[in-house]
């Protein structure tokens, strides 16, 4: 019992720091990264914009924060907004790029994609170069990745060649929508009102916080490392030290950009191609839920050719829904039970029957997009697919005999169901 105590006693005296709280080594490593430097959004006056990076860069001090910037080198305007970005430097914080001009990859072809990329780049090192600084990092704008396989791969192409990587987000969240509120209610003097939007602003972020975590937590079976996304705007300047009190009291360790992107899945975010932007814990359930279906569908396959080979047509039509539609050269057999007389009138005995296999050509998980609650795009579960195989029976007797053939499947229970089988 001694020995144990001790054991769990080390390193908390490990972690007591002078000067700084002793963190539960449990304690959930996360980055902050904020977005759309050097000012989100309005605030024009540059008087503000230098008070906006006052509170903000404040925040981050008193709680010991290290982080990533990510700018977006249209909203660089002037000498002063390029004083704001060597503050960030200057405090100890890195910067990445977040493209020129902001586009959505999804309605820009990858060319022009790259070109605006590439010019915010040249901007950024030329910024860093004095400082003895790199650029590491790139975010895609909206997280949005590419809509199409060929689209994903050529930026990710051109970021390798480039020397700059994806940094993720894992704790997506819709921070900048409260910021146009909140700054309307504080000019008119509304503080009661601004009160209420701060209010909507944290409940928010809580709630979108508490779900990526449990879901990369489920994911990968161990509390995950986080990457807070966040804007920099003028409800950041007065709220931020609140958010990272409650960070604070609900087990995170605010950690460097270095020991969160050890994590291999952040290194190398899984590649989703979908038109909306998601953080990488929806990515990778998305991608979990796709290799899974395309499993149940072959295992649905394997148990309709075992039972086949059984003799067994009436397990072997058990996987056909009660709609289910059959189709032929010949015309439609509609419903489970008209399915099942087809076969035994073409395959009276197990000499007719031969034997069955097949081979998984091509199988599409159907997923869509789900808008949550709070407004964040999130991919939504996997209900459907739809697989390409080649059967094939062989005879004792004659010749194979050998096709193709497109089956549908949807969910039932823990398993699939098959709707439309069109075998050719
Ligand atoms: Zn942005």
């Amino acid at each position: 019992m001694r020995a144990r105590w001790s054991l769990l006693v080390v390193p908390f005296l490990l972690a007591a720091v002078p000067g700084r709280p002793a963190e539960p080594p449990t304690a959930r490593p996360l980055l902050v990264t904020v977005d759309d430097l050097p000012i989100a959004g309005g605030h024009r006056d540059p008087e503000e914009r230098q008070r906006i990076t006052d509170g903000l860069l404040g925040h981050l001090k008193r709680h010991g924060i290290e982080a990533v910037g990510l700018v977006t080198w249209r909203n660089v305007r002037d000498a002063r907004d390029r004083a704001l970005l060597e503050r960030w430097l200057a405090e100890g914080h890195e910067l990445g790029n977040h493209s020129y001009s902001h586009p959505s990859y999804s309605a820009t072809p990858f060319e022009a994609y790259r070109a605006d990329t590439e010019r915010a780049r040249v901007e950024l090192e030329a910024l860093l170069a004095p400082h003895g600084r790199r650029l590491r990092f790139f975010r895609f704008p909206f997280l949005r990745e590419g809509d199409t396989g060929e689209k994903v791969a050529a930026m990710r192409s051109y970021l390798e060649e480039s020397g700059q990587q994806n940094l993720p987000v894992t704790l997506d969240n819709q921070d900048w929508s409260f910021d146009r509120p909140w700054s309307e209610a504080h000019e008119a003097g509304d503080e009661a009102r601004a009160a209420a939007v701060a209010e909507d602003y944290h409940a928010a972020l809580r709630i979108s916080i508490r779900h990526h975590e449990r879901r990369g937590d489920q994911l990968l079976g161990k509390t995950t490392p986080q990457i807070l996304l966040l804007h920099a705007n003028a409800i950041g300047a007065a709220e931020w030290g609140r958010l990272f009190e409650w960070l604070e009291e609900t087990g995170h360790r605010f950690a460097r950009a270095d020991e969160v992107m050890g994590e291999p899945l952040l290194a190398h975010s899984p590649a989703v191609v979908s038109p909306r932007g998601y953080g990488t814990w929806d990515r990778l359930w998305q991608e979990q839920g796709a290799e899974q279906a395309r499993e149940g569908a072959t295992a649905v396959l394997t148990t309709q050719a075992a039972a086949w080979n059984a003799g067994d047509l009436e397990a072997f039509c058990a996987v056909y829904a009660d709609d289910a539609s059959y189709v032929s050269a010949t015309g439609i057999t509609r419903g489970r039970e008209a399915i099942r007389q087809r076969y035994r009138e073409r395959y009276p005995d197990r000499a007719a029957m031969g034997t069955l296999s097949f081979e998984v050509v091509e199988a599409r998980p159907a997923a869509g997009v789900e808008v949550t609650l709070l407004g964040d795009a999130a991919p939504s579960r996997v209900h459907g697919v739809s697989v390409v195989a080649r059967w094939r029976l062989d005879y004792s007797d004659r010749e194979p005999a050998s096709g193709l053939t497109l089956v549908v499947l949807r969910r039932r229970g823990d398993g699939w169901e098959m709707v439309q089988d069109a075998s050719l």
